[in-house]
């Protein structure tokens, strides 16, 4: 284990962000990395529990060896902990960073509310790796003559290629894109995770044997009887794309945007593809509404501030959690409590129990003002943008009284 007295005599730190007001002048990503020493405190504060709740069923759904890799970083064997890290995660450097860290919930520690910061340990195991050249393609001993189309090259996509690579089969990754990733590069914000991350990855899986066939649309500009033919089997890896429309009147007004063609847009934008063509969904000089309380809500937050968005407001059609979950009920599970993630902590204006009912459009055909069942303040004629982000039709309240407009 990590130090015995650890967990006693450390306490639990996590990296800093540079300031809200630096941050969003820019894109890239703004965690200030701890030293190592630093990192190896943290390591050093996991008890080896008999049980790691941490590794379990109700922790790391990739089953990373926690503890194992905590006490390689105590013992300063960084080596060896991204070895063992990269045992059960092909991408380390991905996940810890944009993981929501399910680990850290069922960590015995988390009792106390202090749980190992094993996401920040996971991160810096994978960015040494890299930075020390330890992260090399790793060729398979013997080739099995069999082939294998992949369709799509998000996050499942990568990780089946690579291992597939591996077991010695040629395989063939069939993206819709210019650029590997999936949702990772075209939705994920580069402040939540930079692409050089990704390019590095497809490097390595390319010096691997992967290849790569970018703009094939399988189904679209390439029938899937194709692949079949070409390839002995066909694993189909592509994400969901399709938005679900929030049930309200007015959806249809100028300004009433999905998440995912936001998103996609600014990274397109910010990975250097054209985007001229296309009508251009900016918060700049906005005022933004956010429908929505989950992590995609909170990217659009994110991506409309540093767009210049003049004010960001988030409507989360659920009640407003406690601060703090009852451990004792709910420990090791995901915890149902208060969570502010770093976009929303710079500066957007949060309401809870706020069902959108009704977008308000004028003469024109531009959204002007939003009607939910919260009370909110702000009210402004500018014309504005409202980000459709919501994922879960369940969480949906049944009609509520309109309580309040706000312009969006
Ligand atoms: S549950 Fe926490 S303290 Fe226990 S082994 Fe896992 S990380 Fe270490």
């Amino acid at each position: 284990m990590g130090k015995v007295t650890g967990f006693l005599e450390i306490e639990r730190e996590e990296p800093r962000y540079e300031p809200a007001s630096d941050r969003i002048r820019h894109f890239g990503e703004f965690t200030v990395p701890m030293s190592e020493g630093r990192v190896v405190d943290q390591a050093a504060r996991c008890m080896d529990c008999g049980i790691p709740f941490c590794h379990g069923d109700t922790g790391c759904p990739v089953n990373n060896q926690i503890p194992d890799w905590n006490d390689l970083v105590y013992n300063g064997d960084w080596e060896e902990a991204a070895r063992n890290l990269h045992s059960t995660n092909n991408f380390p450097e991905f996940t810890g960073r944009i993981c929501p860290a399910p680990c850290e919930e069922a960590c015995t520690l988390n009792l106390e509310d202090t749980p190992v910061a094993i996401k920040t340990v996971e991160q810096a195991i994978a960015d040494k790796a890299i930075r020390s050249g330890w992260i090399k393609p790793l060729l398979p001993k013997a080739k099995t003559g069999k082939s294998v189309a992949i369709v799509g090259s998000g996050p499942a996509g990568m990780a089946a290629a690579q291992q597939l690579a591996r077991a010695g089969h040629d395989v063939h990754v069939y993206e819709r894109e210019p650029k590997a990733g999936g949702l990772m590069r075209y939705g994920i914000p580069d402040f939540k995770m930079e692409k050089d991350h990704i390019d590095f990855r497809v490097s390595q899986m390319e010096a691997e044997g992967v290849t790569f066939h970018y703009g094939v649309n399988v189904g679209v500009n390439s029938p899937l009887t194709d692949l079949q033919q070409r390839h002995d089997a066909v694993l189909l890896a592509g994400g969901s794309e399709k938005p679900r429309d929030v049930d309200a009147e007015g959806t249809h007004f100028n300004g009433v945007h999905f998440a995912m063609p936001f998103l996609v847009q600014q990274n397109r934008r910010l990975g250097g593809e054209d985007v001229s063509e296309e009508i251009q969904l900016t918060a700049a000089g906005k005022h933004v509404v956010v429908v929505g309380g989950g992590d995609t809500a909170s990217d659009c937050v994110g991506t409309s501030f540093r767009q210049g968005a003049i004010a960001v407001t988030q409507l989360d059609v659920r009640a407003q959690p406690p601060e703090l979950e009852n451990k004792l009920t709910n420990w090791p599970n995901w915890a149902v409590k208060m969570r502010t993630s770093s976009s929303r902590a710079e500066g957007a204006i949060r309401e809870f129990a706020a069902g959108t009912m009704k977008i308000i459009g004028n003469a024109k055909g531009q959204s002007r003002a939003l009607n939910a069942p919260a009370s909110i303040a702000s009210a402004n004629p500018l014309p504005g943008l409202s980000l459709l982000s919501r994922r879960t039709r369940s969480c949906w309240p049944s009609a509520s009284p309109i309580r309040s407009t706000m312009a969006c």
